[in-house]
């Protein structure tokens, strides 16, 4: 039987192994992105029991939204997909701002459903916090669509403590997205404790490290897109950090699983962090990743992870 876990305290039954689809039709953030693989990977993934997806307007902009809604489609079952989405981005004269105004988000939310070709999405998130909107008058426009029914769950994504504590003044926020994965623990220190104490699902993004977590690159890799300037991906950091992941590696073949699937299997012991979302550039990634829920690590591995990456 698909294996389903509720999110948080919102009412989404979602697989704990989402797929994040930044490169379903990113074209903005990978280069030489093939839009039918795009839509290939969303098949696989609902095929295969995945129901949880990841998208956001900036995805292309827009195209991610739209190849995930022309699958939707297709298979005629608006239901078994739970659509995540974000919005935040304006495009003003050809430049990218951050807008948590009530009425941009309206539109935002409008512009989303538009492209998924839905009347409701599951969980919208504020994608990052802009300088100006007090961040309890922002959740309270998701409040007000989550009323009208055109959204279902409430989250906010890219928010420090502060402002997390600010846009969840009335305890509307249901789900924190930040970036959290065993390079980068900063989370640890402040959201995780919070989203903990206050029943809010707390979703990692880059939890395979945008790859470098996945087990598959040597020190001979090299990069065509954005890692290409990324330091974790360069010299001498690069070479410390395939060594950590071969430690991790080590784990993995003792108890017949793959890096990858340990390291999302992880996560998945610590609190308040209920699903994933892993990115993937191919099918076989996807359905891949489904193998995290035949992992099970003792405490004593699980403590031993934590050991190589503190
Ligand atoms: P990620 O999940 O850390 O890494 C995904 C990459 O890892 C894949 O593209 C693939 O890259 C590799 N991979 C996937 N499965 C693998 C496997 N089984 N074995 C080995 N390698 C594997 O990075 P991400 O996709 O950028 O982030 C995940 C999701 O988080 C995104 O899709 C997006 O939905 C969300 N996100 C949100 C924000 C935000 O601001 N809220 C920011 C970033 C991302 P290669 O094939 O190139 O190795």
């Amino acid at each position: 039987m698909t294996q389903r876990v509720k999110l948080g305290r919102t009412d989404l039954e979602i697989n704990p192994i989402g797929f994040g689809t930044n490169a379903v039709g990113g074209h903005n953030i990978y280069p030489n992105l093939n839009d039918e693989t795009g839509r290939e990977m969303v098949r696989t993934a609902i095929k295969n029991g995945i129901n949880f997806f990841d998208t956001a307007y900036i995805y292309g902009p827009e195209r991610s939204e739209e190849l995930i809604g022309e699958v939707m489609k297709e298979t005629g079952s608006r239901d078994s997909f739970i659509i995540a989405t974000k919005g935040a981005h304006k495009l003003v004269d050809g430049k990218v701002v951050f807008d948590n105004s009530p009425s941009f988000l309206r539109e935002a939310v409008e512009g989303s459903l538009k492209r998924l070709g839905t009347d409701y999405i599951d969980l919208y998130y504020i994608h990052f916090p802009d300088e100006h909107t007090p961040k309890d008058e922002a959740v309270g426009a998701l409040k007000a669509l989550k009323d009208e029914g055109k959204i279902r769950a409430i989250g906010v994504s890219n928010f420090n403590l502060d402002q997390l504590k600010e846009a969840n003044k009335d305890g509307y926020v249901d789900v924190l997205q930040s970036e959290y994965n065993l390079f980068k623990r900063d989370a640890e220190k402040d959201l995780l404790p919070y989203t903990s104490e206050h029943t809010i699902s707390f979703i990692p993004y880059f939890p395979l490290a945008a790859g470098l977590l996945g087990g598959k690159y040597t020190k001979e890799t090299t990069f065509q897109d954005g890692r290409a300037k990324n330091p974790m991906f360069q010299g001498e950091q690069f070479i410390r950090n395939l060594e950590k992941v071969d430690k991790v590696r080590s784990i993995a073949e003792a108890k017949g699983a793959e890096t990858a699937h340990v390291v999302l299997a992880w996560y998945l012991t610590r609190s308040s962090i209920d699903a994933l979302i892993p990115g993937a550039k191919k099918p076989d990634q996807v359905l891949s990743n489904l193998k995290t829920l035949d992992v099970r690590l003792t405490p004593e591995e699980a403590a031993e992870i934590d050991r190589i990456f503190s």
